[in-house]
This record gives structure tokens, C-alpha cells and sequence, in this order.
């Protein structure tokens, strides 16, 4: 097995996967294109917060960083929903003990990345890759303070470099690769909630805050000094757009008038909303996700989604954990890197999937009565019936089912849902034995009739 790492990327993905790397006693050094944020002001000051979840976790335990993590991460395990009218309702994720966590990006960053030099990673700020070689495992980079390229060899590159990866745009050169972008028509644009004078949150600490208003939606992620960093998502075009937001005046009004409890959360909201920028949101895909025997790409350089299921950094800590779980296997590299391919490019197609729809979810749905019902439903079946039914959520974010098994599985659910919801008086009927004896009866049909289907397939195939 070869044993000389170069990671292009010391984000998120590319931190972790060093130290999946240095625990096999592999030689690591990480390129990246940034100076060291660990010496400028980006960590201390606003840096955006991310959703940790099952997935997540799973992958910092295997190589023994969560309980460093854990030090940095507030449980969220229900989401509050904001009415028009400045009512609360709580949205428990999933069973009472079940959470996600808001982990602040650069501090998560900082964390691994010292881990991985602790551990012996190498890491050479200030350069930029530039080219990487189509024949062999070499890899030019620029290096900013010199301003003169370097070359460097090693055993295997490993592409961590994000969503407009350098290492993927070279492996395009290859004959037959696959690549697509889409952008979506909203925008985000990030806003801080301040702590109280005290340092103590504003609004209820444990939870994730979302105004979900259709077309625009904002959330707000806890952070451990008492602010919150919002996200609002909005069209870049149309009313109320990025676009026609122009004036101070027309901002004040335009959150007035959609988010007025929020409004009163932040007392320089047009200034920061001037003030930072904002920023578009796509879906990348590209397929193989390896060159030869000598190339691989983790995280948003392979499969940058959309923020909506807060799953981007959970499921780039899963290519990692994967990665390694196939190297345990084998020693031939290629054939490794051809089953990673395999086995991650219908996970993340299945992360995209699951992103985009939950865009939808919680911009409309997260606010429609019947909506909250159908949860409400799902989660007393699936607490008398916990073998037959994992709601989506919970399946994306509480456990490791593999991101197109859930997406599958959800689909399904979704179409059993349609006939329990349509249920003469579902409203008043819905906590009855009646509604759950049908649901079961409903999902054993479903479940033999597949089972049917798979006998019928295999004895095709036969
Ligand atoms: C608004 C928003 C909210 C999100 N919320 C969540 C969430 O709640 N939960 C979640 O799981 N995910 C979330 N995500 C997704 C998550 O941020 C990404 O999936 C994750 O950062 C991917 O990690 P990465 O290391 O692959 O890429 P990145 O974090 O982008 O890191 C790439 C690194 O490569 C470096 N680099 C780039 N080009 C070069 C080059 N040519 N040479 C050398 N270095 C280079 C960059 O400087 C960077 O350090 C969110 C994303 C957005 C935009």
C-alpha cells in the first residue's frame, strides 16, 4: 500500500482525512490555499456555524476527535418554528434524546487541523494547486509568499479542495468524465444575532430558530458566546429579492414586514446586512470520483449540495470514514479507489436529492398544519413500531443509512403518507388505534408486495 499523502485542502474533509491517513501511519502533508486561520482574525470574529449530525459523529469517533468536538458543540434536538405573529412552536427532531449540534466552522476547522499536526500532518498554507498531473501522481502548486510554482510528488492525492476544486477541474481532462453544475435561484446572505450584554443567548439557546416564509426563509444556529449566526435565504430576483433590497430603507421595512420578532433581535440589521455578501447555492456532481491509482476527491469537491439538510460536512466526514473502511479491505489501490467511486457517487447524487427537498420542506412545510400533522403521525408509528418506520429525518440525520437507501425509503414513506392523510377526519381521527392499525396494514402490504417483486426480479435474472 502506498503510503505518501498529498491532501489538497485543509477545510473540513481535508483536515479529517489526514487523520484518518496518519492513524494507518501513512506520511501526510496538507496544501492550502489560505494563509493560516489560526493567525488571523477569521476564528475569533463571525464565522458561520454548522449542523453536526449521526453521520458526522460517526465519522470523528472512528479516529477518536469527538469528545474534543464535543466541547464546542450546542445540542439543538428541536428546530422552533417562528410564526408571522412572533408564535413559538417546537419541532422535535426526533425522540426526545435525539439532537443535532451547532458546531462553529472555524473552531471545528482549527480543531482537526491541529489534531492532524499533533499527529504528524505537515501542512504548507499560502499554496494554491494549480495542476495536477494526468499521467502520474504529481501536483504543481503556487506558492503565494514566493509567488513561484513548486512540483510535488507522492503516492496518492487526495482532492479536499471544495466545491470549485482544482484537483476535480484536471480530472476533466480525462476521457468520459462526468460533470454537471445547477444553481439554485435563492441566495443566502449571513446575519449575527448578538449575545445580551451578560453573554446570554436571546432567544432559546437549544434549539434551531427558523422563519419559514415560502419564497424567503431564515434560520439561526446557536453559538457558544450567546449569539446566533442567521442565514437568510432569499431569490437573487423578482420582490424582496438580494436585488431590489438596495436601500436601508427598503431593508427595514422588508424585515419588518416578513420577520418582525427577528427584526428586533438585531439592532444594526441593515448595516450587516450591507455589510456581508451574498452568496449562491448549487449542486455539483462529477463521476468517476478517482483518477487512475493515484487521485481521489473528498467532500464538496465531489458533491457540494445545497445547505438544506445540513448534511455537506456530514456526509464529506463520511467519504473519510469510508475511505478508510475500504482500504482496511484491500491493498490495490485502484480497485479501492474504483469501489469509493462506486459506492459514494449514488450517496451523494442521494444527499443532493434529500438537500433540494428539504428546501422545500422547510420553506413551506415546516409552517403547514398538515404537514405537521403527517410528522406527528409518522412519529407515533414509528415509536410503537420502531422496526417498520425511521422517519426521513431521522434516518438522515440519527443514524448511517446510506444517503440513496434514505432517499428511497423516504420517497415511499412519502406515498404511504398520501393515504393516511387522506383519511376522512384525520384531523380528530389521528391519535386513534383505528389510524395506526391501518397505517401497519398499509406498510405490511407495501413491504410483502416489494418482497414480491424481488422474488419475481430474481427469478428473472435466474
Ligand atoms: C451556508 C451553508 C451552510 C451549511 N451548513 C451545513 C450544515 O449545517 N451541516 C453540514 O453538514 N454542512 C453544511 N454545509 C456544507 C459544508 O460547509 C460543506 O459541505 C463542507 O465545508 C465541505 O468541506 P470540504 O472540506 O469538502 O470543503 P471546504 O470546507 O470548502 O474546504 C476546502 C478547502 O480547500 C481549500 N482550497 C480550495 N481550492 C484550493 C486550491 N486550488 N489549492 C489548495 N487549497 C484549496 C479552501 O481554501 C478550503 O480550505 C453548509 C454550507 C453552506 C454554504
Amino acid at each position: 500500500m502506498k503510503k505518501n499523502i498529498v491532501i489538497v485542502g485543509a477545510g473540513l474533509a481535508g483536515s479529517l482525512c489526514a487523520l484518518y491517513m496518519l492513524k494507518r501511519g501513512y506520511q501526510v502533508r496538507i496544501y492550502e490555499r489560505r494563509p493560516d486561520m489560526r493567525k488571523t482574525a477569521l476564528v475569533a470574529g463571525r464565522s458561520i456555524n454548522l449542523a453536526l449530525s449521526k453521520r458526522g459523529w460517526t465519522a470523528l469517533e472512528k479516529v477518536n476527535v469527538d469528545e474534543y468536538v464535543r466541547d464546542i458543540a450546542i445540542p439543538m434536538p428541536k428546530r422552533i418554528m417562528h410564526d408571522d405573529d412572533g408564535s413559538l412552536t417546537d419541532q422535535y427532531y426526533g425522540n426526545e434524546d435525539q439532537a443535532i449540534f451547532s458546531v462553529p466552522r472555524g473552531g471545528l476547522n482549527v480543531l482537526l487541523m491541529n489534531l492532524a499536526e499533533k499527529e504528524g500532518a505537515k501542512i504548507f498554507f499560502n499554496h494554491k494547486c494549480i495542476d495536477v498531473s494526468f499521467d502520474k501522481a504529481e501536483l504543481i502548486f503556487y506558492n503565494n509568499a514566493t509567488q513561484k510554482n513548486i512540483t510535488i510528488e507522492c503516492d496518492l492525492i487526495v482532492g479536499a479542495d471544495g466545491a470549485y476544486s482544482a484537483v476535480r477541474d484536471k480530472m476533466m481532462r480525462q476521457d468520459r468524465f462526468q460533470f454537471s453544475q445547477f444553481y439554485i435561484e435563492h441566495g443566502y446572505k449571513e446575519l449575527l444575532i448578538p449575545a445580551n450584554p451578560d453573554g446570554t443567548h436571546k432567544i432559546e439557546k437549544n434549539a434551531l430558530h427558523i422563519w419559514p416564509r415560502g419564497n424567503f426563509m431564515l434560520i439561526a444556529l446557536p453559538n457558544l458566546d450567546g449569539s446566533y449566526t442567521c442565514t437568510l435565504f432569499s431569490p437573487f430576483e423578482g420582490n424582496d429579492s438580494f436585488e431590489k433590497l438596495d436601500t436601508t430603507q427598503k431593508v427595514n421595512e422588508f424585515f419588518s414586514r416578513v420577520f418582525p420578532d427577528f427584526t428586533k433581535l438585531i439592532p444594526d440589521l441593515s448595516d450587516q446586512f450591507f455589510k456581508n455578501p451574498t452568496s449562491s447555492m448549487g449542486i455539483f456532481k462529477c463521476y468517476p470520483w478517482h483518477l487512475n491509482d493515484y487521485c481521489v476527491l473528498i467532500g464538496d469537491s465531489a458533491h457540494a449540495t445545497v445547505p438544506f439538510y445540513g448534511q455537506g460536512m456530514n456526509a464529506s466526514f463520511e467519504d473519510c470514514r469510508i475511505l478508510d473502511e475500504l482500504i482496511n479491505d484491500e491493498d490495490d489501490l485502484k480497485s479501492i479507489l474504483i469501489r469509493y467511486s462506486q459506492a459514494r457517487k449514488s450517496n451523494g447524487d442521494g444527499l443532493q436529492d434529500l438537500s433540494l427537498h428539504n428546501f422545500i420542506v422547510m420553506r413551506d412545510k415546516t409552517a403547514d398544519p398538515k404537514f405537521l400533522l403527517q410528522k406527528k403521525i409518522e412519529q407515533k408509528f414509528s415509536k410503537l413500531h420502531p422496526e417498520k418506520w425511521v422517519p426521513l429525518y431521522s434516518m438522515v440525520s440519527f443514524t448511517n443509512t446510506p444517503y440513496s437507501e434514505a432517499w428511497k425509503i423516504g420517497m415511499k414513506q412519502e406515498k404511504l403518507m398520501e393515504q393516511i392523510m387522506s383519511i376522512e377526519n384525520i384531523n380528530e381521527l389521528w391519535d386513534t388505534d383505528e389510524v395506526m392499525k391501518k397505517m401497519l396494514k398499509i406498510v405490511k402490504n407495501t413491504q410483502k408486495s416489494a418482497k414480491k417483486c424481488k422474488k419475481v426480479q430474481k427469478s428473472a435474472k435466474n
